[in-house]
């Protein structure tokens, strides 16, 4: 009996820090008289609680807030460079390090290319061996590093967290964690990558405070990341947010998943590169006829026409555009969010095509949820994943 309520106890006292330490991170900065008001909890239990997470490092005092008659009180905010985490963001052809502390800040960022189909083994050893690196030139200590996320263009199992499928990268059931010999002894956490950027846009972006939102990351393929109720939404086994697999058009070429049409096959950034090329050499006019190697007309190039006003490269981009606003009617029906938000390679052209993309949403999507959702591109930009990724090791403290 005695047993039991010293655990419930414990189980209490660490319920109460993590919620107090969320409070403080969401307002900045909070007396502890705010903190008493706000959760009910007495003076004096809040000063046990806000001394112990001191003691730990996770907060400290800074400043003074305004006075509402007394003294001014004392504000308490996360502590700075206390406490850290590693996002790593596993795309086909690079790879992204991201070192984040305690509060959300980005402390270092680095990235190196991969050859494709480098393998996991080879990857993986890379990244390892970045990341002890990273930790040393920082002076960071395990017991100071909270985990390590790592974000992958596919699917990962809800339980194990093994990479079950990441077509892109040709990897098949791989436990990241079994290729990592030293980082092994650290938490390790596995997610898919847009997903992963979703949690970011929840934590630091611009989805704060929303319960019902779906990121859309558009690359090499197009996947998504769906909050509803205020949780990532994950399916039965993990899967959830495959919205590249959406026929958008029965006619459409094949895709690696044996349909035709879907939304990857129309709407990717490997699939407009594709159209570009092919256009030039069935001998549309377009500036990007005098490129000498066509297979290497790339995103950005397509971009730079469009904007300088080449016919040929807008109409790709909003083509591309088309496809995702039938996609997205899809998902508003379905999901009815507050907010869509589009990124990665997308956010090179967003501005170029997101009106056409609002006017197919408002033509085909149910008018009451059409209404009521905003589509925007990210700001957080090629970062999104990686940070997410950080951001997951960070959530646990927090309770989330
Ligand atoms: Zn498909």
């Amino acid at each position: 009996m005695g047993r039991k309520r010293a655990g419930n106890n414990k189980f209490l006292k660490q319920f109460n820090e993590s919620m107090i330490l969320d409070l403080i991170r969401t307002h900045r900065a909070i007396s502890k008289a705010e903190l008493s008001q706000i959760t009910g909890l007495s003076p004096t239990a809040m000063g046990l609680i806000t001394s112990s997470l001191a003691e730990k490092g996770y907060i400290h005092e800074t400043g003074t807030g305004e006075s509402t008659g007394g003294r001014r009180p004392v504000l308490l905010e996360l502590k700075p460079n206390s406490f850290y985490t590693v996002g790593v963001d596993l795309d086909v052809s690079y790879v992204k390090i991201i070192l984040i502390d305690i509060t959300g800040s980005i402390i270092h960022e680095c990235s190196f290319t991969m050859f494709e189909e480098a393998g996991a083994e080879l990857v993986l050893q890379r990244v390892e061996n970045s990341i002890e690196n990273l930790l040393k030139q920082f002076c960071i200590p395990d017991e100071k590093l909270l985990g390590i996320g790592f974000s992958v263009p596919g699917m990962v199992d809800i339980g194990s967290q093994d990479i079950i499928l990441a077509p892109n990268l040709g990897w098949e059931n791989i436990s990241v964690e079994s290729y990592l010999t030293q980082l092994s002894r650290l938490p390790i956490y596995v997610e898919n990558e847009a997903m992963a950027s979703a949690i970011c846009e929840e934590w630091v972006g611009c989805c704060k405070g929303l319960d019902n939102f779906v990121c859309i990351n558009i690359r090499s393929g197009i996947g998504a990341g769906i909050f509803t109720g205020g949780r990532l939404y994950k399916g039965v086994g993990g899967s959830a947010g495959e919205v590249g697999h959406i026929v958008v058009d029965e006619n459409g070429p094949k895709c690696g998943c044996d349909n035709y049409g879907c939304l990857e096959t129309m709407a990717s950034t490997h699939r407009i590169e594709e159209r570009m090329q092919r256009l030039i050499r069935q001998g549309s006019l377009s500036s990007l006829n005098s490129c000498e190697q066509l297979d290497e007309i790339e995103i950005e190039a397509i971009v730079k026409a469009a904007r300088e006003g080449d016919e040929s490269a807008k109409g790709i981009l909003m083509e591309a555009a088309r496809y995702l606003g039938i996609a997205i009617s899809i998902l508003v029906n379905t999901l009815n969010p507050s907010k869509i938000v589009l990124g990665k390679d997308f956010i090179k052209y967003a501005d170029l095509v997101i009106n056409h993309i609002k006017s197919i949403v408002d033509r085909k999507a149910l008018k009451a949820a059409a209404s009521k959702v905003e589509i925007t591109s990210s700001a957080l930009g090629e970062k999104s994943s990686a940070m997410g990724a950080a951001i997951i090791p960070l959530k646990k403290l927090f309770g989330k």
